[in-house]
């Protein structure tokens, strides 16, 4: 069984990306019959955002990834907020002190910023000349216990360690050009000079302790990964896997940002994209599976789920949301629970909004509650739910009235198809059979299948719903009812 985290900043909001990140965690979790857990990293107080972390909270159980261990929930390994664990790191890196791998640097933020443009001009890539490492144990004690301001700084071995990962395989860190005897990376700072600690070591510690065997992430942490790994190797660790998952990139290759579609999860909620669309969608960039079919709920994805990730950035277009979208609504439909009457609430929300643009529906409705007659349109047309707003004004002739409008009259002036439809009005039992052998009787009489159908479906349709594609004609008519049928085809009854 996995042990996985999401383990996000507080420094924004829940995007596609991080939710993908979050739901690959929580399916390499739930597939082994393990534990997800959910980390806050607000290290960096200046970034955290005021709501950040109740915007997660709520936009990651909507997407149904609900953490075993973590904030409100708790857990044997908490607190799982980094803020409240300031002296587990302290210790830490004492530890790291204390055994020869890590030490204090009383460098000056001014003497360390000459010092980079002084390497760099030269062409030395580190920006660090470790004068500090070379201070004797005594002497840095000392001039700490007498407050001197300073950092402690990891002490990274000349090679940087190679490591397995999940995705990419054998990573040999690369050295830095010009360097054979210095190390590859920085040595880098553990423990900032106010006590707190920094990424690599909150989130070191907390993998260790917390019991992480995998970490799933974006790409752009990969280079911090070897250092992480000296991280474990300095403290006498077993490191956890790692796997390291692609940017996404819009169709010109950039990162997506808000400019380009990354909004928030909230904007795809407020969208009324379903959350099984969502993590569907979000599951497809970058993981690659066997099925037949793309379209999979959160308990398909847990199912199916294994760790094969595409290397490389993953594009991301929106049409495949969309045909989600439909997809998910059809199962919804099939399904017949709870997902089906949200979609019902919210077209009749729309309905008896005060504002409502549909005015005037109850003439509509016949005998049967709103919910029924709405409920009944969506399974008649599940296959082009998108969302409540497109779908009412798709179906909208269904709400209010509809007469004949002028091009369709003009169409059909010379044509005696209206005239045919009054045959209609001979069906006195208006149910599905007798209908559909009244409109077979039509278009057998108009020339059959070829040259008839195509007028008695055009005209009918646009007579009745002003649209050319969607629900069953006769469906359509059973919809309406024989009266508003026959009104809107001008026909009188008999
Ligand atoms: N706090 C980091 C973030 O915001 C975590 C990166 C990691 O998974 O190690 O993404």
């Amino acid at each position: 069984p996995a042990r996985t985290r999401f383990a996000p900043s507080p420094t924004g909001y829940l995007h596609i990306g991080s939710l993908r990140t979050a739901l690959f965690n929580y399916l390499l979790a739930k597939s082994t019959g393990g534990q997800f857990l959910l980390r806050i990293e607000d290290t960096d107080q200046k970034r955290t955002i005021p709501d950040a972390e109740s915007r997660l909270f709520r936009d990651l159980r909507w997407a149904g990834l609900q953490w075993d261990e973590g904030p409100e929930v708790g857990g044997p390994y908490g607190p799982y907020k980094q803020s409240e664990r300031s002296q587990l790191y302290h210790d830490h890196a004492h530890k790291l002190l204390d055994n020869g791998h890590a030490y204090r640097c009383f460098c000056s933020a001014d003497r360390l910023n000459a010092l980079a443009q002084q390497r760099h001009k030269v062409g030395i890539a580190t920006d660090y000349d470790r004068t500090c490492a070379n201070i004797p144990k005594e002497e840095s004690d000392d001039r700490a216990s007498k407050g001197e301001s300073h950092v402690i700084r990891l002490k990274v071995p000349d090679r940087s360690p190679a490591y397995e990962d999940l995705v990419y395989g054998l990573f040999k860190p690369l050295k830095r050009r010009g360097h054979v005897t210095e190390s590859a990376y920085e040595d880098p700072i553990l423990l900032k000079s106010d006590g707190l600690p920094t990424y690599h070591l909150a989130n070191v510690v907390d993998d260790h302790h917390m019991k992480i065997t995998h970490v799933i992430r974006g790409s752009e942490w990969m280079p911090s990964t070897p250092k992480h790994i000296t991280l474990y190797n300095a403290f006498g660790w077993t490191p956890p896997q790692f796997g390291h998952v692609g940017l996404l990139v819009d169709k010109d290759g950039s990162k997506l940002s808000k400019r380009n579609f990354d909004t928030g999860v909230d904007g795809y909620r407020e969208m009324e994209i379903f959350p099984e669309t969502l993590t569907n969608f979000a599951a497809l960039l970058g993981w690659s599976h066997t099925e037949k079919s793309d379209v999979m709920d959160l308990a398909q994805l847990v199912e199916k789920f294994t760790l094969k990730f595409t290397k490389g950035n993953t594009m991301v277009t929106f049409g495949k949301l969309h045909f989600l979208q439909r997809k998910h609504a059809i199962k919804r439909v099939d399904a017949g629970g709870k997902g089906l009457q949200e979609m019902v609430d919210n077209v009749v929300k729309i309905l008896k909004d005060e504002d409502s643009p549909y005015k005037g529906w109850e003439k509509f409705i016949g005998t049967s509650s709103i919910e029924d007659y709405v409920q009944r349109i969506i399974v008649a047309d599940n296959a082009n739910y998108t969302n409540a707003n497109e779908f009412l004004y798709r179906n909208r002739y269904l709400f209010m009235p509809l007469r004949p409008t002028a091009s369709l009259l003009s169409e059909y002036a010379d044509s005696d198809m209206p005239a045919a439809a009054k045959d209609l009005a001979l069906v006195e039992d208006w149910s599905q059979i007798p209908l559909l052998s009244a409109l077979h009787n039509m278009v057998e009489a108009r020339g059959g299948k070829r040259v008839g159908a195509k007028e008695v479906y055009h005209y009918l349709r646009r007579a009745l719903m002003d649209r050319d594609e969607g629900i069953r004609l006769y469906e359509i008519m059973l919809i309406l009812g024989r009266e508003e049928t026959l009104a809107r085809l001008g026909v009188s009854e008999v």
